[in-house]
């Protein structure tokens, strides 16, 4: 079984927006309260994150989430990568690196955007990341265990300390992969300009920050039962899909559900939404089911 939860279905600005007196943002109801998009994967015994955006902390916080497997990063935007720093709490309670799955170009975002966690020489308390490089091939997500404790070794870095006493510095940990593991398949997409990557965990994909779904994609999306997509506005986007679109290709997927993500204050609040879509989906004969998500919703194949 997968199960994933939304810890956050808001644009790049969240909703409320800062300082934005719209009904939208000034809505009661909880569940036009949106966090930075992303969503906690359980799925063949593994915790996995797509996305630490700037609530990061916030997100773990609310869902009590006491253990990471894998990061994944669909792209290098800072909604996406802004709560990265914040791992330090489960690099401590774990004694390891956290484990994150990225593209290369986002890797070089990283490394721009987060110096210190790449210097050679740390201060204490940097974050560790451990980064492992994917593309649009199939990947796996095993356990990663370090086989000593981590150590900070003063004005060096941290260190793993091995059963022999000898130390390995932690960008070179020594890992045993237990056989267990999760198989994941990217979906390749196009955000403007620049390709990001979608996930599939058995018969749930979540796609964000997409504007365009290249034709060789759509054998990955077959026999969904739940699909997200995202959008941001009724009108055309240079960098993600319209309502149209994202209803179009909802058509044309086929999954028995899709989720509405990345929404911003430019949809009405959730209850009217979702009357809207309803009646749109029936008028167009729209092949899905298809909501808005909202933070905190769990959904199930
Ligand atoms: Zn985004
Ligand atoms: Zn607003
Ligand atoms: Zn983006």
């Amino acid at each position: 079984m997968t199960k994933l939860t939304f810890l956050g279905t808001g644009t790049s600005q969240g909703v409320p927006i800062i300082a934005c007196q719209c009904a939208v943002c000034k809505s009661a109801d909880a569940k036009d309260k949106r966090f930075r998009s992303s969503a906690l994967v359980e799925y063949n015994g593994k915790t996995i994150l797509v996305d630490a955006g700037p609530d990061f902390r916030s997100q773990m916080l609310a869902h009590d989430v006491r253990h990471l497997d894998a990061i994944l990063l669909t792209h290098n935007h800072k909604d996406h990568t802004g709560g990265l720093d914040d791992v330090r709490s489960f690099n401590y309670i774990d004694r390891k690196a956290a484990e994150i799955y990225c593209e290369e170009k986002v890797l070089q975002t990283l490394r721009n955007d987060y110096a210190y966690a790449f210097a050679e020489h740390k201060y204490p308390g940097a974050p560790e990341w451990h980064v492992h490089l994917i593309d649009e091939h199939p990947f796996r997500v095993e356990s990663l265990e370090n086989t000593g404790d981590l150590e900070w070794v003063h004005d060096i870095g941290y260190f793993y300390r091995q059963a022999d006493g000898s130390l390995v510095h932690s960008d070179n940990a020594v890992t045993e992969a237990s056989r267990d593991g999760a198989d994941i398949i990217p979906i390749r997409g196009i955000h403007g300009q620049m390709p990001v990557l979608g996930f599939r965990f058995g018969n749930i994909a979540y796609i964000t920050d997409m504007s365009k779904l290249p034709e060789s994609e759509f054998s990955k999306l077959e026999g969904l039962e739940h699909v997200t997509l995202n959008t941001v506005s009724y009108h055309p986007h240079h960098s993600h899909f319209s309502l149209d679109e994202a209803l179009a290709l909802s058509d044309r997927i086929g999954a028995r559900h899709t989720w509405l993500t990345h929404l911003s204050h430019a949809f009405p609040r959730h209850t009217e939404f979702c009357r809207q879509l309803k009646e749109l989906c029936r008028e167009r004969g729209i092949h899905s089911d298809v909501e808005p998500a909202y933070d905190g919703l769990c959904i199930t194949d």
